[in-house]
């Protein structure tokens, strides 16, 4: 498209054998992933699980005590972070104050020595892609937050990196403006083919925006995927727990066949289940089961049979949390459709059916 903004192509990151030890505490353990050129990646997971540390280690502002750092295929661990064709959008987009809107925008390239009219040309392109055409003599101060997030893209966006690298770019914004940020962060990636390497510790942002997540904890990644391997497929208790609410059902499988195993549920009714790569399912296994994947029933209508504990009602759906009769929680989401009430109520006894191809065996 004419906002095209790269002749270039995403560059790949690959990160081998990463760790990053400050003083005696280890911030990242042996971290090994491969960002693909033109990919929306994110790197998500709780507070203090050393993303930000992996995302300062592509940049060059910390330098990995271990392993190796490649963009293209090129060993870039020990270049210095004006060295690597890479740039980045920090939280707190520190825009020049006394600065218009165009010379924000247009620094970097002055940095570089690059002519008035080359300056120009990129800042209106720039103008463009961020939609504030028509603002580039304003000063930034006059900006709202969400325009001066924009000027802060735009800005790290002109020096056409081969990497645009985002820390949690978007928790200074409040809720609507994050949301709409978001589709403009995806549609920023998409039109200038620029690989995106984004940090949040918000699932739903990551779900949101990213071809693929790779889910942290603790200094490890514990699983990378799309945002539908990471929801309806979470290899582990973690990545379940974190992505989203869920239900843990203890079961015990029956037969495997293929890629889908046979359960048996605390009631004796059996289901399908699907599992991880590299795990064979047997014995005594936990299961996950998202709360919209199930619906309830008439008492004998489904595969577990309980009674309603308590109804949440959220505009768009109802949460009914059911006591089953092995004594556990177990929690459905149906959707209000009708606009009607619920048609159940606290205390009645009832039937839980899981939906077909939904049930996913954990690694232990
Ligand atoms: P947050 O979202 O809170 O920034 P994070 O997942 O990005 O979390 P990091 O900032 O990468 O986490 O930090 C990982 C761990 O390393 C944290 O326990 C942090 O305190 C520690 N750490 C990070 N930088 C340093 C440093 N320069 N010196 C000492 N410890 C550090």
């Amino acid at each position: 498209t004419e906002t095209r903004t790269t002749g270039a192509h995403g560059g790949a990151i690959g990160m081998h054998g990463i760790k990053k030890w400050f003083g005696n505490f280890q911030a990242v353990n042996d971290v090994s992933l491969e960002i693909r050129s033109n990919e929306f990646f994110t790197l998500l997971g709780p507070s203090g699980c050393g993303k930000t540390t992996l995302l300062r280690m592509i940049a060059g502002f910390e330098l990995p005590t271990e392993g190796q750092v490649l963009l293209d295929g090129t060993d870039i661990s020990r270049l210095l972070p004006n060295q690597r064709p890479v740039n980045t959008v920090f939280q707190n987009y520190a825009l020049f104050p006394h600065l218009t809107v165009a010379e924000n925008i247009g620094f970097g390239l002055k940095m570089l020595g690059k002519p008035k009219s080359e300056i120009d040309s990129v800042v209106g392109d720039m103008l463009k892609l961020v939609h504030l055409d028509g603002r580039g003599n304003n000063p930034v101060t006059q900006l709202s937050g969400g325009q001066q997030q924009r000027v802060a893209l735009a800005r790290a966006l002109a020096p056409r990196p081969k990497v645009l690298l985002l820390d949690e770019p978007l928790s200074a914004l409040d809720l609507k403006l994050r949301k709409s940020m978001q589709v403009e962060l995806k549609r920023l990636q998409t039109e200038t083919g620029i690989t995106f390497v984004f940090v949040t510790h918000d699932q739903e942002e990551a779900l949101t925006m990213s071809d693929r997540i790779a889910v942290m904890s603790t200094g490890t990644v514990r699983q990378i995927g799309s945002p539908w391997d990471i929801y309806d497929r979470p290899s582990e208790r973690f990545v379940a727990d974190f992505i989203g609410e869920t239900n843990f059902l203890e079961a015990d499988v029956v037969s495997v066949s293929g890629d889908k195993a046979r359960v048996r549920l605390s009631s004796g009714a059996e289901i399908s289940a699907t599992y991880p790569e590299g795990v064979t399912p047997q014995g005594k296994v936990t299961i996950v089961i998202r709360p919209e994947h199930a619906r309830l029933g008439p008492p004998g209508s489904g595969v577990l049979e309980g009674a309603i504990h308590t109804i949440v009602y959220l505009g768009t759906d109802n949460h009914f949390h059911v006591t089953i009769d092995d004594g556990k929680t177990f929690t459905v989401r149906q959707q209000n459709a009708n606009s009607a009430p619920c048609g159940f109520s606290v205390g009645e006894r009832i039937s839980v059916a899981i939906n077909d191809d939904v049930a996913q065996i954990l690694r232990d």
